[in-house]
């Protein structure tokens, strides 16, 4: 399962920090923060909404653009040795600079050239895809789309929205993701992880999106399934993350494959990795003994992936042959 060649289009990259990272990167600037590791060094929590709170005292320590380049090799490291050959990650202007463009530019500067070593090295290649945080609310996400429209192109690709589904609508961001479409990025939104099978209509209707970001509560609404199948959107399903937050109370009871048997177009991402101690690896175990996935299965959600990534048509070429596939 590790060396089955991957595409992942779910990673937030803070969500990725391996917790020895952070730790180290704590210590060398003498912030304390003893209080969101468990004694075996894991990250600690106790729901979702506590999650967040540890997300962001994690990431506080993330303060310049050295902290985000050396953030990436440790992260590229880290998927590349679970066998991904594509990643697209999610970057928060909102943590790289405070949403002003300048500082922004020089967060992404070095965040490339990071991922330039490690595509060289490791032979992994990443892409980036700018995200506004819902419960930072529509006014902080103008910047921040201002910032991806500023700097989109072959690198940056595509917009999205994180954070807290349960607070503020889509409609009320719209003039963000015109802003970032209209700068010729490509559209993904998070929906249906906490917000019910409703989340991810109100996304739909509201911002056009070609991906939804998890998606999964879908699955309670059936003709909403037909709709993400006949209109061919794209869910990046997080399935590990979805069991470690309870968002399904277990494997079994994961929707991945009822999703997939129905039509819909699903791929498999890990969202923050070491914040639920999983690994790309270990997600495709799981989903090798509870759903019987084989390199078949997983061969065809990886070109579904590379299908949907917001990279252009030379890097697909290339990604494909590190698949063994055709480009789409
Ligand atoms: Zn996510």
């Amino acid at each position: 399962m590790r060396d089955i060649p991957k595409v992942e289009l779910h990673l937030h990259l803070e969500g990725g920090a391996p917790p020895a990272f952070i730790r180290g990167l704590a210590k060398e600037k003498s912030v304390d923060l003893s209080g969101i590791f468990r004694a075996d060094g894991g990250y600690t929590y106790r729901d979702f909404w506590h999650f967040l709170q540890v997300y962001e005292a994690a990431t506080s320590v993330l303060t310049s653009p050295d902290d985000y380049a050396r953030l990436t090799t440790a992260v590229l490291e880290e998927s590349a040795a679970n066998g991904v050959v594509y990643s697209e990650t999610f970057l928060s202007p909102d943590f790289c600079g405070g949403g002003d463009v300048g500082a922004w530019r020089e967060y992404l500067h070095a965040i490339r050239e990071a991922a330039d070593r490690a595509e060289a090295q490791h032979g992994i290649t990443l892409r980036g895809i700018i995200t506004c945080i819902r419960h930072f609310g529509p006014e902080r996400a103008r910047p921040i789309a201002e910032c991806a429209a500023q700097t989109a192109g072959d690198w940056i690709t595509g917009f999205g929205m994180a954070g807290d589904e349960l607070k503020g609508k889509p409609a009320d961001f719209k003039w963000a993701f015109d802003c970032a479409r209209e700068a010729g990025l490509r559209i993904t939104v998070h929906a249906g992880e906490w917000g019910g099978a409703q989340s991810v209509r109100d996304a739909l209707d509201a911002l056009q999106p070609d991906r939804i970001g998890h998606g999964v509560q879908a699955i309670d609404d059936l003709a909403l399934v037909d709709r993400l199948a006949e209109d061919g959107i794209v869910l990046e399903v997080c399935p590990g993350s979805n069991v470690f937050l309870g968002v399904c109370k277990d494997w079994r009871s994961h929707p991945i494959e009822k999703l997939r048997e129905r039509g819909v177009k699903v791929t498999v991402s890990t969202d923050d990795p070491p914040f639920f101690g999983i690994t790309m690896t270990s997600d495709y175990e799981n989903l090798n003994r509870h759903f019987g996935w084989d390199e078949e299965v997983f061969a065809e959600v990886n070109r579904t992936a590379l299908e949907a990534a917001f990279c252009d048509a030379a890097t697909k070429e290339k990604i494909a042959k590190r698949l063994g596939t055709k480009a789409p």
